[in-house]
């Protein structure tokens, strides 16, 4: 995501933090000072954590975690893929507040012996309003209870939270999927609406801003769903240019510009004796041509990992492959040869053109 930077890495998945967080940092520190710095590593480890599983989750059913991006509100699991079953996307969405449940449980005794019963529970009961004397302030106690509010809040059922995803899972057993996607964004809306409410009554700006990240998430989260069922019945063929260019490994950078001016294509398959030896994108030339210089080899900077697709591949297997690969274009083949370019541009083209009658 762009403005996030690599924190670790933990087995292959890069957990990134925005700079943004960097803000809640510094209000909580004003705020609350060390306790409040300490606050919010708790709250973000175990955000961490609760991302983690779903994206162990999600590799049990083979799909591909690339990224955890650490945001002021939560954190988000990027993955290669959206689970097209609805048992998939059932386990995947429930592992998350599972990590947290079982946080609670783990270390409700350990805690109990080490800080005592009124000091565990002072920020419960802070919470409906039945605390006792304000001496019992635990830090590790408001850590502790957070996992509660975290697997409360994500299992709300409405989208982009993980009960939006249970409740799209459940629903499109009895329905179809758009229904039951556009059922759980609805209910989003409605759950943003609520929060925005309750944000001006008490005069919560946070609550504004999760209003409004709720509200937003939710509706990106319907417009996917939408484009893929609308490009559901279209393929390559559909929509491939007549005409296209490719260039050769040994050229210069600067040929794949020109060519770029010329013809408004912007995505290059390297051929050399008729094999594809590689791709190379707008990002890889921009970048090879910063890094590299315009005389740098098309062979220094393509990728070789991106795969062709057919003329019958469906546009929405496409869009997962892009998305997949990191991409916004592949080469396309027919029997064997290289006939073209799809890019992530052609299918929002065909989704605006068919969405829009
Ligand atoms: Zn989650």
């Amino acid at each position: 995501m762009r403005g996030s930077f690599r924190l670790i890495t933990v087995f292959g998945i890069d957990i990134e933090i925005h700079v943004t967080f960097f803000l809640l940092l510094m209000l909580f520190f004003l705020l609350l000072g060390p306790r409040g710095l300490m606050l919010i590593v708790g709250v973000f480890f175990f955000v961490t954590i609760h991302e983690l599983c779903h994206s162990f989750a999600a590799l049990h059913f083979g799909i591909k975690v690339k990224t955890i991006t650490l945001l002021p509100i939560g954190g988000v699991a990027s993955m290669s893929e959206i689970p097209s079953k609805p048992y998939q996307e059932l386990v995947i969405a429930l592992a998350g507040p599972f990590s947290n449940i079982l946080v609670l449980i783990i270390f409700y005794l350990p805690l109990q012996l080490m800080l005592g019963h009124e000091k565990l529970m002072y920020p419960l009961m802070a919470m409906i309003g039945r605390a006792g004397s304000a001496g019992q302030f635990s830090i590790i106690a408001y850590i502790y209870w957070l996992n509660l509010v975290l697997a409360g809040f994500n299992l709300l059922p409405a989208f982009p939270m993980d009960g939006g995803r249970v409740l799209r899972a459940i629903l499109s057993y009895c329905m179809s999927y758009k229904k039951a996607t556009d059922i759980a964004v609805r209910m989003g809306h409605v759950f943003a609406l609520f929060f925005a409410y309750l944000g001006i009554v008490h005069g919560q700006i946070f609550l504004l801003v999760i209003a409004i990240f709720i509200y937003m998430s939710a509706s990106s989260e319907g417009l996917q769903v939408n484009v893929r069922e609308t490009i559901k019945n279209y393929t390559v063929k559909n929509i491939l240019a007549g005409d296209f260019v490719h260039i050769s490994p040994d050229a210069p950078l600067s040929k794949i510009l020109e060519l770029a001016f010329r013809t408004r294509q912007e995505d290059y398959p390297v051929i050399e004796d008729g094999y594809l030896r590689g791709f190379v994108t707008r990002k890889e030339l921009l970048q090879g041509i910063h890094a590299k210089g315009k005389e740098a080899r098309v062979s220094e900077v393509m990728r070789t990992d991106i795969p062709a697709v057919t003329v019958t591949t469906g546009l929405h297997e496409v869009q997962k492959l892009l998305q997949k690969y990191d991409t916004s274009a592949m080469p396309v083949k027919r029997a064997g040869s290289i006939v073209g370019v799809v890019t992530i541009d052609d299918i929002n083209r065909v989704y605006l053109m068919i969405s829009e009658k």
